[in-house]
C-alpha cells in the first residue's frame, strides 16, 4: 500500500517568518493537497536562547492571512501532538539514551571554554577545529575516557552533552527529490550535539524523532538544511527507522533581486520591498519591518508570486489560483538553482489580482483612505471612481494619486502644461466649450465627447492644445483616464465650474 503523504512545516519561533519560509510552507501545502495528504504545523523551539516572544503567534497569523490551512498542528490539534517541541521535551531523552546504548552516541564533557581554547590552537595553525572522528579520541568524552572516569563524572553531575558518533570512512548517500543523489563522506562531518546540557534536545534529534513519530512521509525544506541531511539519514539508520524514513526535497534559495546572495531578513526594507508576510515590530528594539499585508499586497498574489519563485508550471500561464496550483504542482518542476526575487514582477502580480477584485471590494478598502483625506462621498460614487482608475494602479494605496481629482477641484495647475499649451485664445475657446457642455441635456461621456470634438474640428482648432487645456482645467495636471469619463462622473455642473475656475485663475497667461 502506498504511504499516505504527511508533510510538515516546522518553523523555529526565532522572529518573524521570512517569505522564504512561507514559500517552503506553500510547497509543502501544495504537495500535501495534490496527493490528498496532511499538512502539519510543528513549532521547533528547542533552542530556548533564540526564542522570540510573539513569533509563534505571528507565524499562525501569517498563514491565516494567506489562507493556507494546516490539517494538524499547533492551535489545530491532531493525533500526533503535542506539536510544540518544548511541550514534547520529556520524550526526547529516551531516544538520546537509546543511541548511547547502541553506541551511536556518546557523552562529551568538554566545557565551552575548553573547546574554545582548542579551537584557537587550531586556528593558530590555520586549521579548522571540528569535533569529529579525527579529534574525538583526544577530547573529553565517553569514547576517550575510561568507564570509571565517565561514571564518576556522571555521578558528580558534571554537565555533558550527547553527541552523535559518525562512523569512520562511510559514504552517506542522500536521494534528494530535487537534487538527485548527494554523497558525503562521514570523515568530513562533525559529531553534532543531539542532547544539550540544559536537558533539551537539539534541532537534529527532535526533528528526526518527531518526523518519525508523526509519520512524516516527505521532508520539503530549504537548501540550508542539506548539509544537515547526512546526519539525519544516519540518525534514521541508527534508530533502525530506515524503512519509514521520509523522502527529502531541498528547495533552492530565494536570492536578492540582483542574484548576489540569499535574500536575508535584513534585505527587505533596504531594497524597497517586504520580506515578511505581516509587519513585524521587534519586541526589544521596537524596530518595524514592513509586511506584504500592510504594503497592500493581496494574499492570493503573494501566493502566486512565491509559487513561481523556484517552481514553474511548464506553460506560459502565470496567474494561478491556489486550487490550480494544487492541481499542477509537482516537485519535479522545482529548479535546482536559486530564484531571484523580482519586485517589478511582484507588483505586476498584485496589479493582476487587484483587477480581479470587484469595484465594491476595492471601494471598501479605499473608503478609510478617503476618510483620512477628509473626503465625504457616497459609496456608489467611490465605486464608479474606482472602476474608472483601477487599471492604473497595482495597490489600493496608489488609488488616491490616480483619483484625487474625482473628489477635489484642482488647487493649482501644472506650470509646464500652462507654458506649453495655454496660448492666447485658449480661455475664449474654453468659454465656448463651457456653453456647449451646458447645452447638453443628456450629459454622458459619449455626448460630451461628440459635442466637444465637433466644436474643435468645426473650428479647425488644434485638438491636442484644446484637449490638454481642458484636462488641465478639470484635473490640474496632464494625467488621468478618459477626460469625458471624468467629466461625466464629476457631473456637468462641476465640470463647468472647474473650467471657469481655471480660466479665472490661469487667465490670459500672456
Ligand atoms: N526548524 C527548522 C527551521 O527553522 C526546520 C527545518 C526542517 O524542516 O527540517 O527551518
Amino acid at each position: 500500500m502506498e504511504r499516505k503523504v504527511r508533510v510538515r512545516f516546522a518553523p523555529s519561533p526565532t522572529g518573524p517568518l521570512h517569505i522564504g519560509g512561507v514559500r517552503t510552507a506553500l510547497y509543502n501545502y501544495l504537495f500535501a493537497k495534490k496527493h490528498g495528504g496532511d499538512f502539519i504545523l510543528r513549532i521547533e523551539d528547542t533552542d530556548q536562547t533564540r526564542f522570540v516572544p510573539g513569533a509563534e503567534e505571528y507565524i499562525i497569523e501569517s498563514f491565516n492571512w494567506l489562507g493556507i490551512k494546516f490539517d494538524e498542528g499547533l492551535g489545530i490539534g491532531g493525533d500526533y501532538g503535542p506539536y510544540r517541541q518544548s511541550d514534547r521535551k520529556t520524550m526526547y531523552k529516551e531516544y538520546a539514551e537509546e543511541l548511547l546504548c547502541s553506541g551511536w552516541a556518546y557523552h562529551a564533557f568538554d566545557t565551552p571554554e575548553e573547546l574554545d581554547t582548542i579551537r584557537k590552537e587550531f586556528e593558530k595553525e590555520k586549521k579548522n577545529f571540528q569535533y569529529d572522528c579525527n579529534t574525538r579520541d583526544s577530547l573529553k568524552n565517553s569514547l576517550s575516557l575510561s568507564k570509571e572516569a565517565v561514571d564518576r563524572l556522571l555521578e558528580n553531575n558534571t554537565p555533558y552533552v550527547i553527541r552523535f558518533k559518525f562512523p569512520k570512512d562511510t559514504e552517506i548517500l542522500i536521494h534528494d527529490l530535487i537534487r538527485g543523489e548527494v554523497r558525503m563522506n562521514s570523515n568530513l562531518l562533525d559529531d553534532k550535539v543531539l542532547y544539550k546540557s540544559d536537558g533539551m534536545p537539539t534541532y537534529h534529534l527532535a526533528n528526526i524523532v518527531d518526523d518519525h513519530l508523526m509519520n512524516i512521509s516527505h521532508v520539503i525544506r530549504g537548501e540550508e538544511w542539506l548539509p544537515s541531511c547526512p546526519l539525519h539519514v544516519m540518525l534514521y539508520k541508527a534508530f533502525g527507522w530506515e524503512s519509514t524514513m521520509p523522502e527529502f526535497a531541498h528547495l533552492p534559495l530565494l536570492l536578492k533581486p540582483d542574484g548576489n546572495g540569499k535574500l536575508s531578513k535584513r534585505d527587505g526594507d533596504r531594497l524597497g520591498f517586504p520580506v515578511f508576510p505581516l509587519q513585524w515590530t521587534d519586541p526589544i528594539t521596537k524596530d518595524i519591518s514592513s509586511g506584504y499585508k500592510e504594503s497592500g499586497y493581496i494574499p492570493e498574489a503573494v501566493i502566486n508570486i512565491l509559487a513561481l519563485l523556484g517552481w514553474n508550471s511548464g506553460t506560459e500561464k502565470e496567474i494561478f489560483s491556489l486550487d490550480e496550483l494544487i492541481e499542477i504542482f509537482s516537485l519535479e518542476r522545482i529548479s535546482k538553482s536559486g530564484a531571484k526575487f523580482d519586485l517589478e514582477k511582484a507588483k505586476w502580480f498584485n496589479h493582476q489580482y487587484l483587477q480581479l477584485k470587484s469595484n465594491a471590494e476595492i471601494t471598501n478598502e479605499y473608503m478609510p483612505i478617503l476618510e483620512k483625506k477628509g473626503v465625504e462621498v457616497c459609496l456608489e460614487y467611490v465605486e464608479e471612481a474606482v472602476g474608472l482608475v483601477k487599471e492604473r494602479v497595482s495597490f489600493v494605496t496608489e488609488l488616491w494619486d490616480q483619483s484625487f481629482f474625482l473628489f477635489l477641484k484642482p488647487e493649482s495647475y501644472d506650470e509646464k502644461i500652462i507654458k506649453k499649451r495655454w496660448k492666447e485664445g485658449v480661455p475664449q475657446r474654453l468659454t465656448e466649450i463651457v456653453e456647449i457642455l451646458n447645452s447638453i441635456e443628456d450629459f454622458n461621456p459619449q455626448s460630451a465627447h461628440d459635442k466637444v470634438h465637433a466644436y474643435i474640428e468645426g473650428n479647425e482648432l488644434n485638438m491636442g492644445q484644446i484637449m490638454n487645456c481642458l484636462r488641465l482645467s478639470i484635473v490640474g495636471e496632464g494625467k488621468g483616464p478618459d477626460l469625458f469619463e471624468i467629466m461625466a462622473l464629476i457631473g456637468k455642473e462641476e465640470a463647468i465650474e472647474r473650467i471657469n475656475l481655471a480660466i479665472a485663475k490661469i487667465g490670459g497667461n500672456e
